[in-house]
């Protein structure tokens, strides 16, 4: 399945990179296989080592909104890099990307950038803890916030235990800080609340799931969230990094109407390039260095190159959002949807597609899944046979069951009809 310029790469990457790669799920151990390496992307293709195109639906896990090398992006990040690519000072791209982000998300009163969405998480549960004096953070099963220790739990045994750690290496200690409970139980949060809440520093959640495949939430289970934070004197902490001008322009929180007290943001208002931003209420960004004593800083934070990159996107995400750019990724998000269940009818397959506008989750099972043990009851050996068979079509889906895909503003009808070639001819093999 994966050609030979690829294959040959990766048998020389897999000598001295961990698995052949640097960030785990891109190694295909998932579906099995071997990874294609990339080559080029431009709008929703990509081109492979060997020249192969592909219909693209991981869009980088997110970033690419506007498909890949917009050319106005491109030129941003050129114009950028010929002034210099980091000065370790303040820059006025940094002004228009923060005032940019506030305009969007009103409840982001003050922010401060980062490189990655794993340390803008752990920035705002920092702020949160620091502002509140208290230890303990609350998180989802099948949430995933970035690679922090007290962030990369499971669940004990039983409800609203302590966490465990998830990976070698954290100790236990450190994972005991976390309460795990399932996504969409808003009475494992009233319980907690009840039990625990004057210890509670904050709620994080990712108010629509992507990393269990897309779950999006129940009806009432964010607002039971704002509720339970308040009556716990704790804060909530919408991780954003995913959904963040994805769901919508304004991100979940205006999709859904709730203010979080915090935000983490990082994918698209990176523009591809490597950014994160957490951000929120004023009170409680002011506890971040200088300002107040919770510390937290980056040598390369607010990177000229970076900031250029998600300058330009946001800039040109606001242009069209005023031109309907939203109402068309979510069309073109349920003609998608509209693909994979009719391919799947035709077959006779049970399918779920869970979809919130442009991002989704075909699950090969019959019933929705609202949380992380649902979607590890979906037939995974099935969705690993459809990876391979639409990929051998020339489409490429994330490499796990545990991933959303994402269509961009480049799937035009066009890549829409490739995908639905390769859908019609893979799903009755499956
Ligand atoms: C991707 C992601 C992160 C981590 O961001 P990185 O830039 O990979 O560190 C955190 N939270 C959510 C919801 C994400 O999707």
């Amino acid at each position: 399945m994966s050609d030979r310029v690829s294959a040959e790469l990766f048998e020389r990457a897999s000598k001295l990179l961990p698995g052949g790669v640097n960030s785990p799920v891109r190694a295909f151990r998932a579906v099995g296989g071997q990874p294609i390496f990339i080559r080029e992307a431009h709008g929703a293709e990509l081109v492979g080592a060997d020249g192969s195109s592909y219909v693209d639906y991981v869009g980088s896990w997110g970033p690419m909104i506007l498909g890949h090398a917009h050319p106005e992006v491109v030129a941003a990040v050129q114009e950028a890099a010929s002034r210099g690519s980091s000065y370790g000072a303040p820059t006025e791209g940094e002004v228009l990307l923060a005032e940019a982000i506030a305009r969007a998300l009103p409840s982001i009163e003050m922010l401060r950038m980062t490189s990655s969405g794993t340390e803008a998480v752990m920035g705002a549960l920092r702020a949160a803890r620091g502002f509140t004096g208290r230890d303990l953070v609350a998180k989802f099963e099948g949430c995933y916030h970035g690679g922090a220790d007290y962030l990369l739990v499971k669940a004990g045994s039983g409800l609203a235990t302590l966490g465990e750690p998830d990976s070698a290496g954290i100790p236990a200690a450190i994972a005991s800080t976390t309460v795990v409970l399932p996504y969409n139980d808003i009475e494992a949060v009233e319980r907690l609340v009840t039990e625990r809440g004057s210890e509670l520093a904050a709620i994080i959640v990712e108010p629509v799931v992507g990393n269990m495949g897309c779950v999006p939430p129940a009806p009432g289970f964010l607002e039971a969230l704002r509720a339970q934070c308040d009556r716990a004197g704790a804060l909530l902490v919408f991780d954003e990094v995913m959904t963040g001008f994805r769901v919508a322009h304004g991100g979940a929180q205006a999709r859904f109407g709730i203010r979080p007290d915090l935000t983490t943001l990082g994918k698209i208002v990176g523009g591809g390039l490597p950014v994160g931003v957490y951000g929120g209420r004023r009170d409680v960004m002011q506890t971040v260095s200088p300002l107040g004593p919770v510390y937290q800083a980056g040598t390369l934070s607010g990177n000229p190159l970076a900031v250029a990159a998600g300058l330009k996107t946001l800039e040109l995400l606001e242009a069209q959002q005023e031109q309907g750019l939203y109402d068309r990724l979510e069309a073109a998000g349920a003609e998608l949807q509209s693909i994979f269940e009719q391919a799947a009818a035709r077959a006779s397959l049970p399918l779920q597609v869970q979809r919130v506008g442009s991002m989704l989750t075909p699950y090969f099972r019959s019933e929705p899944v609202t949380r992380f043990e649902h979607a590890a009851a979906a037939d995974a050996e099935r969705f690993a046979r459809f990876h391979r068979g639409m990929l051998e079509h020339g489409v490429y889906w994330p490499c796990s069951q545990f991933e959303a895909g994402f269509v961009s503003a480049a799937h035009d009808a066009e890549m829409l009809e490739r995908t639905r070639g390769a859908a019609d001819a893979v799903f009755g093999t499956l």
